[in-house]
């Protein structure tokens, strides 16, 4: 890490380093990460936009959430052995404080999962739609980036709580995969077509509620066709990323006033507290297979670079993830 780029990271801003661990203290582990999450909001942590973590530090480790094993520990609270996840960075090990890490039970499903559906994009997907959006039997909700990490989960909630669910993915796959897969109402290519119409076709008693994870056009032609005193949980705005500084919010911006719209965002951040409440829901689901989750994940380190920029290009199709030490 050199300086702060943000989405548009050339290739030689990253560099991949071979530096000694530092000594384990008390009070401290030693981690063999396995897997790394590729998020996002990963491009919101190199640059220095007023955002809601500071950025990563020039030359520093890249932040990440991971998973892993431990292999040394000098703390009362964790043993050898334990499989762990916290923001282990982009790294293969890595010495952490005790209260740096969370303690997973990899008897419950294998480890990555717990960076997909049962870690963080899972939660986000739970808490955003269950807790802010309360969808309701009947109801018509949109997700955004329906068929990714966050808007998969967010679309199941939704279509469990008995609403008529409209899922917005890039490409005729990914729209297979929402029908087909995960049982949704109706997907929408938002590639091959034109978004508000095919909104306007698919939603004719407008919409109640939109989970949005992409912002821009997409929530533009949504805002046109929201209910009155309709929900809009905001909780991501990934078309936005590549120009903070420029991004521009919805010309029809004034449909929150003339419809009396709810527009709520959040971040994870704001829910740590509940994350137990989270996986008492989402791992009986996914174990009875009620739940879908699915991964994509790249293999070896070297390829972090790559791998950032598929996000953003929507190469990716399930939770990206990064396989460190293979
Ligand atoms: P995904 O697994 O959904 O991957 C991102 C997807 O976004 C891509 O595959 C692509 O799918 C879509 N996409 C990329 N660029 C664009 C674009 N310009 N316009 C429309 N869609 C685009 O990622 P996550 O599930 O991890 O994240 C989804 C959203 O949730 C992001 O906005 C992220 O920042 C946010 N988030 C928020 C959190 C919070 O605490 N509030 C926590 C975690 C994530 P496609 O092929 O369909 O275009």
């Amino acid at each position: 890490m050199t300086d702060y780029p943000g989405q548009a990271a050339p290739r030689d801003f990253w560099a991949l380093t071979c530096d000694p661990l530092r000594e384990c203290g008390d009070g401290e582990v030693v981690a063999a990460i396995d897997t790394v999450s590729i998020d996002p909001g990963m491009s919101g942590w190199i640059t220095n936009k007023r955002s809601y973590m500071p950025p990563v530090k020039p030359g520093g480790v890249m932040r990440a959430f991971g998973v892993g094993e431990l292999v040394e520990s000098k703390s009362d609270k964790f043993a050898v052995g334990d499989w762990v996840t916290g923001l282990t960075g982009v790294q293969t090990h890595g010495v952490f404080r005790e209260g740096h890490l969370r303690k997973i039970d990899a008897s419950l499903a294998p480890p990555q999962k717990f960076l997909s559906g049962l870690g963080m994009t899972g939660f986000t997907g739970f808490f955003g739609m269950s807790d802010i959006g309360q969808p309701k039997q009947g109801e018509t909700v949109v997700v955004s980036a329906a068929s990714g990490a966050v808007g998969s989960i967010a679309a199941q909630i939704a279509k469990a709580a008995g609403a008529r669910v409209i899922g917005i993915a890039g490409g005729p796959d990914k729209c297979a995969y929402l029908q087909g897969e995960l049982g949704l109402d109706h997907a929408i290519d938002y590639k091959n077509c034109n978004v508000g119409e095919a909104l306007a076709q698919a939603c004719p008693d407008e919409i109640d509620l939109y989970f949005d994870n992409v912002g821009g056009e997409t929530l533009e032609a949504v805002l046109g066709l929201m209910k009155y005193q309709g929900r809009i949980v905001v909780c991501g705005a990934i078309s936005q990323y590549d120009d903070f500084a420029g991004a521009q919010g919805p010309a029809n911006f004034m449909s929150v006033v003339t419809h009396s719209l709810s527009l709520r965002g959040f971040t994870m951040a704001d829910y740590m507290h509940r994350v137990p409440e989270a996986l008492d829901w989402l791992v009986p689901a996914w174990k009875e297979g009620r739940l879908k989750m699915r991964e994509h994940v790249v293999e070896g380190i070297e390829h972090f670079p790559d791998a950032f920029d598929m996000i953003f290009r929507g190469e990716n199709h399930g939770k990206l993830l990064l396989k460190v030490n293979g």
